[in-house]
């Protein structure tokens, strides 16, 4: 797993070294009227695709355990063991800025009790409540932060879905364009 990631990364460093390349010595790619987009930086890109691989790992990891129904680092964030930047709180939920932003905004709303909801493929007729009360936060959240006229929720489930800690949680992004369809 680690190659996997390691290939990927030198992979990724490699074909940015290669357009870097091409870029400085191209004139037909550099005239004036063709300017390089800011939002084309191949250090960016490569980094980009190693996260990528790492946030994929680290869910095939994840999954392996998954299911046991162990505590997880979020146990120890609702106990208040170790810090967190808590953005809203009320008596079910929590959510706070998670520690590796995807964007200017991104909070982690979750249920204080899991209940069972290791992932969103778990929930059952009883949890409908929180799961509203969830989406509700989000949106609060949302306003909060001042990205209410654009903002996404993401729920990441199992390993292919990138899930890599298994007490349910909505991601909650914004302050930036975001892309469609989603990596
Ligand atoms: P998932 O990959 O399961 O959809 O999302 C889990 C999220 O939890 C990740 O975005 C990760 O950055 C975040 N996370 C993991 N550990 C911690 C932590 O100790 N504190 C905070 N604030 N976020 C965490």
């Amino acid at each position: 797993m680690a190659a996997t990631a390691a290939a990927a990364t030198a992979a990724a460093a490699t074909l940015a070294a290669a357009t870097s390349s091409l870029l400085r010595r191209s004139p037909l790619l550099r005239p004036h009227a063709l300017r390089v987009s800011r939002d084309f930086a191949p250090r960016r890109f490569a980094r980009h695709i190693a996260s990528s691989t790492n946030e994929e790992a680290a869910a095939k990891t994840a999954a392996a355990t998954a299911d046991t129904g162990g505590p997880t680092i979020f146990d120890k964030i609702i106990a208040k063991e170790i810090p967190s930047s808590i953005v809203y709180e009320d008596e079910k939920v929590l959510a706070f800025r998670d520690i590796n932003p995807q964007a200017p905004v991104h909070v982690l709303v979750i249920p204080k009790l899991r209940d069972g909801l290791t992932g969103l493929d778990k929930a059952e007729p009883r949890h409908a409540e929180i799961l509203g009360q969830l989406l509700y936060a989000a949106k609060v959240v949302a306003e909060k932060e001042g990205v209410a006229d654009g903002f996404r929720v993401v729920i990441n489930n199992g390993a292919e879905g990138c899930q890599s800690v298994y007490h349910l949680h909505v991601h909650v992004l914004g302050g930036r364009q975001m892309k469609w369809p989603p990596g």
